[in-house]
């Protein structure tokens, strides 16, 4: 990109300011961005695209979407137990509205300087609109959190409550009311970094729960070559699900729901104890919902204590239509 394009004044008014971390030794306006990682941390990278019609509307509120194309980054970081430092912004717009890009950048900079975040570089083209975020992060040489440690016997562990955001759009999509918290949870999510942090050197294996737990879990199952028995009344709920949820057609949500940003992780047997420090530490609510087990899969046991199948195995993106 050359100065003088429309591209680069673009950049230049929306995504350009003054350096803020010491280990920025080149952000925003040559080739590439030069960065100094601490010295005894490994680098974790993370990219995340969201593409109009797919994962938001044309008409949503591009500061909400500034912040959780963000959050959406950090949740990844999180869920290796990473400290959040650059990212890099590719940007695909069909136009150049100048309100829209204002107001994107107040949401995408408002969570970066919350977390100490620096945007160090991007790229801009047109054509549909379409947001890519790539996330760097740090982490303690070998402290990283994993998919692929969790053993038989360890316990199965979820932050925070699940399925709020996904009944905040069936809400939306069904013209119904949306209570605030719930809009929250779907709109402004925020990641669970300190809790990542906490977890380093305690979970045996993490992941962040995006596309539903099910299939998140299944993941890591898949990575350990173990399996999961959990336990449905055990998944935590909001007081404000519990108060919206439309009997049936949102009992799935807690289990199968995308866009919670909620952390699942493992404990070897020997360190349920450390849960309590964990909530301290993590700032939030820790709940125990299941088991590994040696026998591959996630399997749920009702309240009955009987195993049941589940409806569906989350949001994939090349099986599911996803309403928008
Ligand atoms: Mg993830």
């Amino acid at each position: 990109m050359n100065p003088g394009t429309p591209e680069f004044a673009l950049i230049d008014r929306h995504f350009t300011r003054a350096t803020r971390r010491a280990d920025v030794v080149l952000g925003v306006g040559d080739d590439g961005a030069l960065l100094q990682p601490p010295a005894g941390s490994w680098l974790v990278l993370t990219t995340d695209t969201m593409v109009c019609g797919t994962h938001f509307l044309p008409t949503d509120d591009p500061e909400a979407l500034g912040h959780k194309l963000v959050a959406v980054n950090l949740s990844d970081l999180a869920a290796m137990g990473a400290d959040p430092a650059w990212l890099t912004l590719a940007l695909t717009l069909p136009e150049i509205d100048h309100d829209w890009l204002a107001a994107f950048a107040s949401g995408l900079f408002g969570l970066a300087d919350a977390v100490g975040a620096e945007l160090v570089g991007g790229d801009v083209t047109r054509g549909p609109l379409t947001l890519t975020l790539q996330a760097a992060g740090t982490v303690p040489a070998g402290m990283a959190l994993r998919r692929d440690g969790a053993r038989p016997g360890d316990g199965v562990y979820v932050s925070g409550t699940l399925g709020d955001a996904a009944l905040a759009l069936a809400l939306r999509l069904a013209g119904a009311t949306v209570p605030a918290p719930l809009a929250a949870r779907l709109d402004r999510p925020s990641a669970r970094l300190a809790l990542g942090r906490a977890l380093r050197g305690q979970a045996s294996a993490a992941i962040d729960v995006s596309d539903g737990l099910l299939a998140d879990l299944g993941h890591l199952c898949a990575r350990s070559g173990v399996g999961a028995e959990i336990d449905l009344p055990r998944l935590p709920r909001s007081e404000a699900f519990l108060a919206a949820a439309r009997g049936e057609l949102d009992g799935d949500k807690p289990l199968n729901g995308g866009d919670d940003y909620e952390l699942c992780f493992t404990l070897p047997a020997g360190q349920a104890d450390a849960v309590s420090a964990l909530i301290q530490a993590g700032g939030c609510p820790i709940t125990h919902i299941g088991q590994i087990s040696a026998a591959p899969g996630v399997r749920c046991r009702d309240a009955a204590g009987r195993l049941i199948a589940p409806s569906r195995e989350g949001f994939d993106h090349f099986t599911t239509e996803r309403p928008t």
